[in-house]
């Protein structure tokens, strides 16, 4: 179940039409899925798309997902992930209500169940060790050879296992495999592993296990026992499938879920594999988990993605078989398109110049009402302060302008958003020819659109803050991770395509006097800069801090 709205019918695709065709014959009267994370890591924008996928069809058809931890190996798992894992889900705005679940839950069943095809006949303890049965697992175009212990009595499989449960053995000493079919052509029916021996406690069920269940014969089982309906995983499970069945066919579960594959997201200029991203995280690269250039979700979050423009970039993506890149340019664009919609406007330099207007007289503040939104005014307004000192961004001022600058320069005019035309006269340096200041003369007759008293029309409007009202703060800046779309691409170590501007900190930034009591959820468009949000972490009351979340697409056409 979720706690989201549609608002548009979703789009089809492969997954809804089978959902619907098992609704119709009466398969299925209520729909279940899950969302089955590994808690060995932090999710990210590719959870993500599984997350909508499973949440979304449980939402559509009136059935419910679950999120189920699939922890089954304790040395990489952690309180930490699942917490966070906890806290992505419901951030994206589902809701697994009752339906939390682990499936360490479940080994007493499962190993009950692996007892069980011991007595069948159907599995045996396995004393070669790891290389010895790589070698004898043979090859995509060799079969196969049976190890020396596959055909174990019933009993003796029996006292191994049990032994194995009870700590008797080192780890790697033995493994329980399934017994099927060493010649057949698909790898994962050649006698997989179903237990291994591993000493370590773990973070939900503790210290009882001395043995963990492998993923796929867990994976399979805790669907059946959680009356999963539909299993959707990525295409990489495809092979994994006769297994999943055979499981199946061969345990009394109490129900028989179908797995289905969809293709995962690939995104441009990121990298998504755990090992990666730990990685970046561990040698420094980024800051953290949460650092707002990776595409986990807790760097989303923190970046100030909203939820929306990360599910609405779910549906946009859709679902498929085939692989494919998406480009990062398409996520952005979602966040845009979300914020357009939603963010009040605000004023901000980054990059202060002073502008002294010469005829507006000192100490003088004239307190213009500026709507929160241009095209919303149930949004609102708030006030920005016109007086005699401004900030500009000092890239709107050139004093040598190439052809078709239409900002500020010198004998230029250009017009302050809802302030006045401003006509700069010239420019203080000091004794090393840096610039000081620029110093204008104020038009009184232009506060209302972009033309001169006398009529002309000035090309440029910019954005500023008065100086006297302004709020410092420290705004970063984001680009990109790396500077290749495809960093993962293999062969050659993807670090060296890191962007090296990846985030820019600005200090000293000035922000309009409305920005002081800014809510620090809010996200602002920053007229002109893109879109902002204050830090989470980072950002104080008195030193605020913004993230841009993102760029506007247009933000420099008129340059
Ligand atoms: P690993 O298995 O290597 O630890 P993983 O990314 O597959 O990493 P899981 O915790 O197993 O991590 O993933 C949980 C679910 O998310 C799985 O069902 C998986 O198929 C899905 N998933 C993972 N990565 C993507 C992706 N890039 N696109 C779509 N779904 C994904
Ligand atoms: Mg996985």
């Amino acid at each position: 179940m979720s706690t989201i709205e549609q608002t548009a019918p979703a789009a089809s695709n492969f997954l809804r039409t089978i959902i619907d065709e098992d609704v119709k014959s009466g398969r299925h009267t209520t729909i279940v899925t899950r969302f089955p994370p590994e808690p060995n890591g932090y999710l990210h924008i590719g959870h993500a798309k599984s997350i909508c996928i499973n949440f979304g069809l449980a939402r559509d058809f009136g059935g419910r997902c679950h999120l189920r931890f699939d922890d089954t190996n304790p040395a990489k798992e952690e309180q930490e992930y699942i917490d966070s894992i906890k806290e992505s889900v419901r951030w994206l705005g589902f809701d697994w209500g009752e339906n939390l679940h682990y499936a360490s839950d479940y080994f007493e069943q499962l190993y009950q169940w692996a007892e069980y095809l011991i007595r069948e006949g159907k599995a045996y303890v396995e004393d070669l060790n790891a290389e010895e049965m790589r070698a004898y697992r043979g090859t995509l175009t060799e079969a196969g050879k049976e190890s020396p212990y596959r055909n174990r009595s019933v009993e003796e499989n029996l006292d191994l296992f049990r032994r194995m449960k009870a700590g008797e053995f080192p780890d790697g000493a033995r493994v329980l495999r399934a017994r099927i079919d060493m010649a057949s052509s698909n790898m994962n029916l050649r006698d997989p592993v179903l237990y291994r021996i591993i000493h370590a406690p773990h973070p939900h069920v503790g210290d009882a296990w001395k043995i963990y269940p492998m993923y796929d014969f867990a994976h399979g089982q805790s669907d059946a026992i959680e009356g999963i309906t539909h299993s959707i995983c990525t295409l990489e499970f495809e092979d994994h499938k006769p297994l999943y069945e055979w499981f199946l066919e061969n345990l009394p579960v109490p129900s028989k879920p179908r797995q289905y594959e969809f293709a995962r997201l690939n995104l441009t200029y990121t990298v998504m594999s755990k090992r990666k991203l730990q990685e970046l995280v561990q040698l420094g690269i980024v800051s953290g988990w949460d650092d707002p250039r990776l595409p986990t979700l807790m760097g989303i979050k923190r970046r100030g993605y909203t939820a929306a423009a990360v599910r609405a970039f779910c549906e946009t993506i859709g679902v498929g078989r085939s692989d494919s890149w998406i480009d990062m340019s398409i996520l952005e664009e979602c966040v845009r398109t979300d914020l357009n919609e939603t963010a009040p406007r605000a004023m901000a330099v980054l990059r202060p110049l002073k502008v002294v207007i010469d005829n507006w007289p000192a100490g003088e503040v004239e307190e213009i009402v500026a709507p929160n939104h241009p095209q919303k005014p149930e949004m609102g307004s708030r006030t920005v302060h016109f007086s005699r000192e401004i900030w500009i961004d000092s890239d709107d001022f050139m004093e040598d302008p190439p052809k078709g600058f239409h900002r500020l320069m010198v004998g230029g005019e250009v017009k302050l958003r809802f302030g006045y035309i401003v006509k700069c006269t010239g420019v203080v340096k000091d004794e090393d020819g840096r610039i000081l200041e620029l110093r204008c003369q104020y038009d009184p007759g232009s506060r209302e659109g972009i033309h001169t008293s006398d009529g002309r029309k000035v090309k440029g409007v910019i954005h500023w803050v008065s100086a006297s009202h302004a709020v410092n703060a420290e705004v970063r800046l984001f680009d990109r991770l790396f500077s290749d779309p495809n960093p993962d691409r293999g062969g050659v170590d993807y670090k060296q395509f890191l962007n090296p501007l990846s985030v820019e900190r600005l200090s000293g930034c000035k922000l309009e006097a409305s920005l002081a009591a800014a809510d620090r959820e809010t996200r602002f468009q920053f007229e002109r800069l893109g879109y902002f949000r204050q830090d989470p972490k980072d950002s104080l009351p008195g030193q605020p801090v913004f993230n841009r979340v993102v760029t506007l697409r247009d933000a420099w056409t008129k340059k």
